[in-house]
C-alpha cells in the first residue's frame, strides 16, 4: 500500500499529512499519489468549494484538482432552520466529506494557513506549500458566538439555541419544545450574515409550534433585529410586516444583542439609534443568530478588501488583483444575501470565467447577484423571496405571487431543495434557476 504514496511524501515532515493524503487514496483515486501543485486547487469543501471541484475536474482532469478542507463531515446547512423547529433531524443534513469530493480530485485534510498569491502558493496549517496555477477561495465565514458576553458558555444552560451551528441547533428545538411561558426571543446581529431570512424564519416556527401545542396564549414572540428593515427587499418585507401584525409578534428594530446572562434568563440588547442606551429582556427562550465576518486566515492577505472579505469583480467573480485567483460564496465581498442558492448561480458563472480564462480569453459572463430565501412562515408555508444586486425581484415562477405563502414552496425547502443540493449542486450539476426561469418567462427575462 505505500506503494501509492510518492516519496516526497514518505519524507514529509508531518506524519498527519502523509497519513491524511493517504487515506485520502482509498475514496479518491487509487493509484493517484498526492502532489505539491495542482492545476486547480480549491480552499474550502463547502457549497461552493465541491461544487467548483466537480465542474473544475471535468475540464482540467480529476488528477489536477485538489481540495483543502479540514471537515470530516459536510452539512447541508439550509435544512437547519428545520431543524430547529424539530421538523428535520440533524443526522438528515450532514455526509461524511469523504462521500462529497468529485471522485478522483485530492482531498488535503488541512486548513489553509497563508496566502502567497505572487507566487501562486499556499500554506497549509501542517507546514505543507501547495502552488498551483488557479485558486478557487471557497472558505465560507465565520461564526462569532464569543463577541456576545455570555457567549458561548451560555449554550451550556437550557433555552439558549442557535439554527447556526450543528453544535447548537438540536438546542433550539430542545428550548421551543420545552417553553412554558414568557418571552420566546429572536435576534440577528449587527454583521453580515448567511442567510439573511433563518433569522426570523424560527421565529415564524416556533409561532407555529405554540400554536399548535397550545401555549401561545402565554407567550410573547419578539423579534428584536440590529437592521433597520424587517428584510432587504420591499416586495417581501411589506408581505412579512402583514404575517407579524396578523400573528402578534412584536420587532424592534436597531436592536443588537451584546449580553446572555444564561443563568437569569436574560439578554442584553444596544440600542443602535441610542448609542450607551441598553435595555434588559427575560426570556423562557432564546434563539441567537451570532455575529459573523470573513475567513480570519485571510486578513492580512493581499486578498481581501478593507472589510476582509475575498476582494473579486462582483460580474465574473475573478480576485480584483491576481487574474488567477477567483472566489465563490460566503467569503467573498459580493454585494449580495450570502446564500447556498447565491452560490449556485455563482457557480455556473465561474465556471465559464474559469473555462475563458485557461483559453486565455476574456471573462464575458456577467453574474446579476441572484440569491433566494425560502422564507419559512409555518410547518408547510414558505414565501420564496428571489432577488438579485439591486434588491429587485427576480422571480422564477411566473404564475404565482412570491410574495404570498405557498405550501408548494414549503415542499421545494424541505424535500426537493435538498436533493437539488446534494445531487445537482454538488456535482455541478446545478447553476441556479437562470435557464428555466428564463424559459418559464418565455424568453422575457
Ligand atoms: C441556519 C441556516 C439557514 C440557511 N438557509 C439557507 C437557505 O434557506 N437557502 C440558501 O440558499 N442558503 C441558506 N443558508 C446559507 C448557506 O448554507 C451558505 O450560504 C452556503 O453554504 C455557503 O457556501 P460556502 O461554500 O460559501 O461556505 P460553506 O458551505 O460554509 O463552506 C466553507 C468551507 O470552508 C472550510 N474552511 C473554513 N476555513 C478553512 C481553512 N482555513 N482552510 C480550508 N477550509 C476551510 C469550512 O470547513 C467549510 O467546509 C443557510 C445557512 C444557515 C446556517
Amino acid at each position: 500500500m505505500a506503494a501509492l504514496l510518492q516519496p516526497q511524501l514518505l519524507l514529509s515532515r508531518n506524519p498527519c499529512r502523509v497519513l491524511s493524503v493517504f487515506t485520502s487514496h482509498i475514496h479518491t483515486s487509487p493509484g493517484l499519489a498526492a502532489k505539491d501543485h495542482y492545476k486547480v486547487l480549491v480552499l474550502g469543501g463547502g457549497s461552493g468549494g465541491i461544487a467548483m471541484a466537480a465542474r473544475l475536474k471535468r475540464k482540467v482532469g480529476a488528477e489536477n484538482v485538489a481540495i483543502v478542507e479540514p471537515s470530516e463531515m459536510h452539512y447541508y446547512q439550509p435544512i437547519w432552520t428545520l431543524v430547529g423547529a424539530g421538523a428535520k433531524s440533524v443526522a438528515s443534513s450532514g455526509r461524511p466529506t469523504a462521500g462529497v469530493i468529485p471522485s478522483g480530485v485530492t482531498w488535503v485534510r488541512s486548513k489553509v494557513a497563508e496566502f502567497d498569491p505572487k507566487n501562486n502558493t499556499v500554506l497549509t496549517d501542517d507546514g505543507e506549500k501547495i502552488s498551483y496555477d488557479y485558486l478557487i477561495v471557497a472558505l465560507g465565514l465565520e461564526l462569532h458566538y464569543e463577541k456576545i458576553k455570555g457567549l458561548p458558555e451560555g449554550f451550556e444552560h437550557p433555552k439558549i439555541g442557535s439554527n447556526y451551528s450543528v453544535k447548537t441547533v438540536e438546542k433550539t428545538w430542545n428550548a421551543l419544545k420545552n417553553f412554558k411561558e414568557g418571552n420566546a426571543l429572536f435576534t440577528f446581529p449587527n454583521t453580515p450574515i448567511k442567510c439573511a431570512g433563518a433569522p426570523q424564519k424560527i421565529m415564524y416556527l416556533s409561532d407555529a409550534f405554540l400554536r399548535k401545542t397550545g401555549k401561545r396564549s402565554k407567550a410573547n414572540i419578539i423579534f428584536n433585529s440590529s437592521l433597520p428593515v424587517l428584510f432587504g427587499v420591499k416586495k417581501y418585507a411589506d408581505a412579512l410586516w402583514e404575517l407579524v401584525k396578523e400573528r402578534d409578534l412584536t420587532v424592534n428594530l436597531r436592536h443588537n444583542l451584546i449580553e446572555v446572562r444564561a443563568e437569569q434568563q436574560e439578554a442584553v440588547f444596544e440600542n443602535l439609534d441610542k448609542p450607551g442606551e441598553t435595555q434588559i429582556f427575560k426570556y423562557d427562550m432564546l434563539h441567537v443568530t451570532p455575529p459573523m465576518g470573513p475567513p480570519a486566515v485571510l486578513k492580512g492577505s493581499s486578498l481581501e478588501d478593507s472589510s476582509g472579505w475575498l476582494d473579486v469583480n462582483k460580474s465574473n467573480l475573478q480576485h480584483n488583483t491576481y487574474a488567477n485567483v477567483f472566489g465563490i460564496g460566503d467569503c467573498t465581498n459580493l454585494p449580495t444575501s450570502k446564500t447556498a442558492a447565491a452560490v449556485a448561480a455563482q457557480s455556473a458563472v465561474l465556471d465559464r470565467t474559469v473555462s475563458r480564462v485557461l483559453k486565455k480569453q476574456t471573462p464575458d459572463k456577467a453574474y446579476d447577484g441572484y440569491t433566494s430565501c425560502p422564507l419559512v412562515t409555518g410547518y408547510s408555508k414558505v414565501i420564496l423571496a428571489e432577488f438579485d444586486y439591486n434588491l429587485q425581484p427576480l422571480e422564477t415562477f411566473p404564475l404565482l405571487d412570491q410574495s404570498k405563502e405557498s405550501r408548494i414552496m414549503y415542499h421545494m425547502k424541505a424535500d426537493v431543495m435538498p436533493h437539488l443540493y446534494w445531487h445537482g449542486l454538488l456535482k455541478g450539476l446545478w447553476g441556479g434557476p437562470g435557464p428555466y426561469r428564463t424559459m418559464m418567462h418565455l424568453g422575457m427575462k
